[in-house]
């Protein structure tokens, strides 16, 4: 059954809090960012309407569920508790024994394509794939590895609820029949030809096990060979995954992305339905360890500027903590395509773009750059 979203929620043209014009940024948040920001128990009822709305239409779990008698996950922040009817918020994982052992786990619903490198990756300039960083022992070429292609591997699940989404599409095919894939299944897609292995989605969070299996078997599969194990992901998984996410992009040669997707708590969570705090606990946790293997990096961080409410100042204080950790972890602006629930806003505007380059510099960091620029206007 295909299901099309609603699309825009409600046309407001002004703030339902303070009455504010919308005009300039979209009105299907229904709130300023400045009400967003400072009158948050206003804002928030109407916030979360949103956001439930949004999740009803997949029968996905409005709030992480959190029964005293049900089983636990631990792979991410909301660490669910799920009676047997009931399915974890990312949609994966159910309350029984079989589904906690094997679903994320032994089997994922996931899907891939080859792209070809040099590919349009968040990472691409500064990558061994893009660039032939770290050449000979992580790239297979001084340069952009041409003839070679990145394994793209799609996690058709999520633990946020980013009402921006760029792959919202994904939540359809969840709330269809579920399609399941092996380990084996997918690692026997990786061929001569592949080089890196990039895990997306959705995010790779509620599917990490999985995740991890597939990269082992791989690299255990293909002694020498330089296949690069890579993830693009919010950031929000248990800190104790960290270690093994880490280790396996350390030792191949690829790098995690981490899209830290606003600085105020209050904003992130009217973006993506919960504050950043954990996410920024790992990060900097993440920058420790990366400082090991500085070029190619194996972190960079990334964010997406949505227009009025990811703004330089945003940018700036997020930039200021990464350059704190470290100037020179890259961090890419990538610009704003609207999209699922806010498919009313703007793209992002080059006066944007600019003002947040400017103060991502003025932060300290040393490696920044603007992603996605065809979307500018
Ligand atoms: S998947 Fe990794 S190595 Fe491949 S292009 Fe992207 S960042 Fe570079
Ligand atoms: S991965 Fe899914 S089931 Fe597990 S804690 Fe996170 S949202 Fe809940």
């Amino acid at each position: 059954m295909l299901i099309k979203y609603p699309g825009r929620l409600k046309k407001n043209s002004i703030c339902l809090v303070c009455g504010s014009g919308l005009a300039d940024v979209g009105a299907s948040l229904e709130v300023c960012p400045d009400c967003v920001r400072n009158r948050w128990e206003e804002s928030q009822d109407r916030i979360e309407a949103l956001h439930a709305r949004s999740r009803r239409v997949f029968q996905l779990p409005l709030v992480p569920p959190d029964n005293a008698q049900g089983l636990s996950c631990t792979l991410c922040i909301h660490q669910c508790r799920m009676g047997e009817q009931e399915v974890g918020y990312c949609g994966i994982r159910a309350g029984t024994r079989e589904s906690i052992r094997q679903d994320g786990r032994l089997r994922a619903r996931v899907s891939h394509y080859y792209d070809p490198l040099p590919t349009n990756c968040v990472a691409d300039w500064v990558c061994p794939g893009g660039t032939g960083a770290g050449y000979p022992l992580f790239a297979n070429d001084r340069g952009p590895e041409v003839g070679y292609y990145n394994l793209a591997v799609f996690f058709e699940a999520c633990n946020l609820n980013c009402l921006f989404c760029q792959n919202w599409q994904f939540k359809k095919s969840q709330a269809a029949v579920p399609e399941w894939q092996s380990v084996e299944a997918l690692v026997e897609k990786v061929n001569s030809e592949t080089s890196c292995i990039c895990y997306f989605g959705g995010d790779p969070i509620p599917q990490l096990p999985y995740a991890i299996k597939v990269s082992e078997q791989v690299r255990e599969k293909y002694p020498g060979k330089i296949i690069r194990i890579c993830w693009e992901t919010n950031g929000s998984m248990h800190p104790a995954w960290l270690k093994r996410v880490f280790r396996l992009s350390m030792e191949s040669g690829g790098c995690i992305k981490v899209d830290l997707k606003a600085w105020n708590p209050n904003i992130h969570r009217a973006l993506c339905g919960f504050d950043n705090r954990q996410i920024l606990e790992n990060f900097k946790r993440l920058a420790q360890m990366a400082a090991a293997r500085k070029d190619p990096p194996v972190l960079l961080a990334s964010t997406l500027l949505v227009p009025g409410y990811v703004d330089d100042s945003e940018v700036f204080q997020l930039a200021s903590f990464i350059a704190a950790l470290d100037p020179d972890i890259p961090y890419a602006l990538l610009g704003f395509a609207p999209q699922f629930c806010l498919e009313d806003f703007p793209t992002t505007s080059i006066a944007q773009a600019e003002a947040c380059m400017d103060a991502a510099k003025r932060a300290g960091l040393r490696r920044v750059r603007i992603g996605n620029r065809h979307l500018l206007h």
